[in-house]
């Protein structure tokens, strides 16, 4: 089989799509290979940063124009206090089922070929080409190749745990009453209890997501059935019971993640590998900033691959720009989940979340050099 000299991009989220779109804008062939069919929605807390916003409007989408709801408030609430502060950067709220579809949409459009239907069983390594094995037999072989598949590793190539690797998460749509939506309003809601957290937001169309985090020690107490996970969040927050009176469930059942490697980050990489999203780093999702890390690997992939550079130096690139991040982020989670009185500062210093959204989002200097590099790559 001949390698193919137009990348090979495994999974179509927002990381592979990125690459997929930086590419294809540059006037690169690429292929894209991705198991779903159709949209479908993810475990995801649908939080997007400012980060997220700059990246997605490099490529010419809104998420204002796709619907998206204004989150301008975070609101921490515990069984003894809430406080709430000003989002110190503009965020929103979208779906995954539309930003997904969205920037595959926009990747094809711009002349990437997406294979829809099409999953990745194996990826193998031969005479310096990869070649990606589909469920159905058929297969890809390029030179570079580009896994992507966010929380689900490719046989043989799997993730080391991370260092808060036993968290579980759930999440469901509801639609809660008028007046509870109208409580609600342009707030994230962050609900602290006993081995874990909530988070909760509106998103487009009328509907409310709720994603709930549990140590899997505490799950196995109280029972893994969606029904006993919902009870015993209820029982731990009254202000969510509140929230959640009269709503009602918009999926037919929760959506599931577990062994999620929260706080890996890729060190190196094998030549003509590039790992992107959760993939290279797994940022806990208490900062919600996953999402902008995703579109920044693959911005920083991307800009890397047309200016010559190897998948190792991007990799240890990433590496050093945002290691420093997922690491605070990942302690600050672990105390949260492990300690739930460490909220309590939350009461003294309120300016504290502000302090921690600004520490945990990827830094000002390694979106320059991302651009930077980018710049160089179209110049060259
Ligand atoms: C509970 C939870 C809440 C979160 N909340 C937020 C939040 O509010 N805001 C935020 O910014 N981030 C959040 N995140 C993080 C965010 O969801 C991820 O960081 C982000 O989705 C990573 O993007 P990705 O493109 O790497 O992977 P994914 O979004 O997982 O996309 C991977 C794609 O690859 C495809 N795929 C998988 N395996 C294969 C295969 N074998 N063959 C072909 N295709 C394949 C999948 O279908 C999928 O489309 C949260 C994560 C969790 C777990």
């Amino acid at each position: 089989m001949i390698a193919d000299e137009a990348p090979l991009i495994l999974g179509g989220g927002p990381a592979g799509s990125m690459v997929a779109l930086k590419l294809a804008r540059a006037g690169r062939q690429v292929t894209l290979l991705e198991k779903s069919k159709e949209a479908h929605d993810k475990v995801c807390g649908d939080f997007l940063s400012r980060e997220s916003l700059g990246y997605l409007e490099s490529v010419g989408l809104s998420p204002e124009t796709l619907g998206a709801v204004p989150i301008r408030t975070v609101r921490v609430v515990t069984p003894k206090f809430q406080k709430e502060s000003a989002l110190p950067f503009p965020a929103w709220s979208l779906t995954r089922r539309v930003l997904d579809e969205a920037l595959l949409t926009e990747a094809a459009r711009q002349g990437a070929e997406v294979v829809r239907d099409a999953h990745v069983a194996s990826l193998l390594h031969e005479d310096a080409a990869w070649i990606a094995v589909l469920r159905d037999g058929r297969r890809w072989c390029a030179r570079n190749a580009v896994l992507a598949t966010g929380k689900l590793d490719v046989n043989g190539w799997p993730r080391p745990e991370g260092t808060q690797p036993g968290l579980v998460a759930f999440k469901m749509y509801f639609c809660l009453s008028e007046e509870q939506q109208t409580e609600l309003g342009d707030a994230v809601e962050l609900a602290f209890y006993p081995g874990g957290y909530t988070g909760l937001q509106r998103v487009e169309s009328g509907r409310a997501n709720l994603t709930i985090l549990v140590d899997g020690r505490h799950l196995r107490a109280s029972g893994s059935q969606w029904t006993a996970v919902l009870q015993s969040v209820l029982d731990a927050s009254p202000h969510l019971q509140h929230r959640l009176r009269g709503a009602v469930e918009m999926l037919p059942k929760p959506l599931t993640a577990s062994r999620i490697p929260y706080g890996h980050v890729q060190r190196d990489g094998e030549d003509g590998l590039w790992r992107v999203g959760d993939q290279a780093a797994v940022i806990p999702s208490l900062c919600g900033d996953g999402t902008a890390i995703a579109l920044h690997c693959g911005a920083l992939a991307a800009a890397c691959m047309l200016r010559g550079d190897g998948a190792p130096a991007y990799q240890r690139r990433l590496h050093r720009q945002v290691s420093t991040r997922v690491g605070l982020a990942t302690g600050i989670s672990r105390l949260m989940v492990g300690h739930p009185a460490a909220s309590d500062c939350l009461r003294v210093f309120p300016g504290l979340l502000r302090t921690v959204a600004m520490l945990t989002r990827i830094s000002d200097s390694a979106l320059e050099e991302t651009r930077k590099i980018a710049e160089q790559a179209t110049k060259g």
